[in-house]
């Protein structure tokens, strides 16, 4: 088991809710949320699970995430919907591997299904289209491994519920583009069925591979630059605030658009100064900033940081 540590001191309580944690994929060897995310991280997670640490200071947002799933499946249950089906988990067997996923929520109204998924995240996450690209695979995965189950219904509509963690009403006011509630629900588009099952097996074999390899000692195929969140340079468009601070408005991957919408800020400012585009090289985030963890034992990112 992973070590829990608690540098802040911060009371046991929060300790002991964030060691009991009721997740479970069951007889599964991969969950959809594992497979959609890099085999390198999951493979090198799993054989270094007992050295790993994590401070509790780090989790908090994980306990925010756990009691919006608990209020609204204790609430939904309450409500005893037969056209409602709450946390369920379903298993298939994808080339002679079992996986799993479970869905928060399917409304099955007839003969129409919509699934639901909750999500408590961060505005960035929101407007941010590679954020958004993990979650249409997500959930695309959930309808077809319910349509292998030969589940009755055919899925419509997908639905993201996004609960904002830092949702400001300051910066809703003073930008349109700006979620205007705390609360967001996104409509993820629906892919071809047999789209969807040819990307469902695609990652069953680089999660098998990964393990092959790790079993073996040889290195894992490396992190891609996506699963690494190093993402295209960013041009962001930065406005001075009164107080002397930088306010971020705008994040983009074209510089002429971010010009144009710079140049549309200006308009509305009397010191057209206070606005300008800055260009964010490219980093993987995931590695450097702790997001990862397993940078430490790492082939990929440990032997950059020694050419470095
Ligand atoms: S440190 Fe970076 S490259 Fe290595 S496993 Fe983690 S995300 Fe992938």
């Amino acid at each position: 088991m992973a070590t829990i540590t608690n540098k802040l001191g911060l009371p046991e309580v929060l300790v002991r809710a964030l060691q009991r944690d009721p997740y479970s994929r069951g007889k599964s060897r991969y969950s959809v949320t594992q497979l959609i995310d890099s085999p390198q991280v999951r493979a090198l997670s799993e054989r270094y699970h007992e050295e790993i640490s994590r401070d509790i200071s780090d989790s908090v947002w994980l306990l925010l995430g756990k009691g919006v799933h608990h209020i609204l499946e204790v609430g939904a249950a309450d409500e005893g919907s037969p056209e409602r089906t709450i946390e369920e988990r379903i298993f298939v067997d994808v080339d002679g591997t079992t996986i799993s996923g479970q869905m928060d929520v399917q409304e099955h109204p007839g003969n129409e299904v919509e699934i639901i998924d909750w999500k408590v995240t961060s505005v960035f996450r929101v407007i941010n289209d590679s954020a958004r690209k993990k979650w249409e695979e997500q959930l695309n995965l959930y309808r077809v491994i319910r349509h292998m189950d030969g589940r009755n219904g055919a899925v419509t509509k997908l639905t993201i519920v996004a609960f904002l963690r830092d949702w400001s009403k300051t910066k809703a006011r003073q930008d349109p583009e700006y979620p205007q509630q705390p609360v967001v629900p996104i409509d993820i588009p629906l892919w071809p069925i047999g789209d969807a099952l040819e990307y469902l097996r695609e990652r069953v074999r680089l999660h098998v591979t990964a393990d092959m390899r790790n079993d073996i000692g040889m290195d894992i195929d490396p992190c891609t630059d996506e699963e690494r969140w190093k993402r295209g340079g960013v041009y962001e468009v930065i406005q001075e605030k009164k107080d002397g601070g930088e306010w971020m408005r705008k994040a983009m991957s074209d510089r002429e658009e971010a010009e144009r919408l710079a140049a549309e800020f200006r308009k509305t400012i009397k010191d057209s100064r206070r606005v300008w585009v800055r260009e964010r090289e490219a980093k993987p985030i995931r590695c450097l900033d702790g997001w990862c963890p397993v940078s430490e034992w790492c082939p990929q990112f440990q032997k950059e940081r020694a050419a470095a």
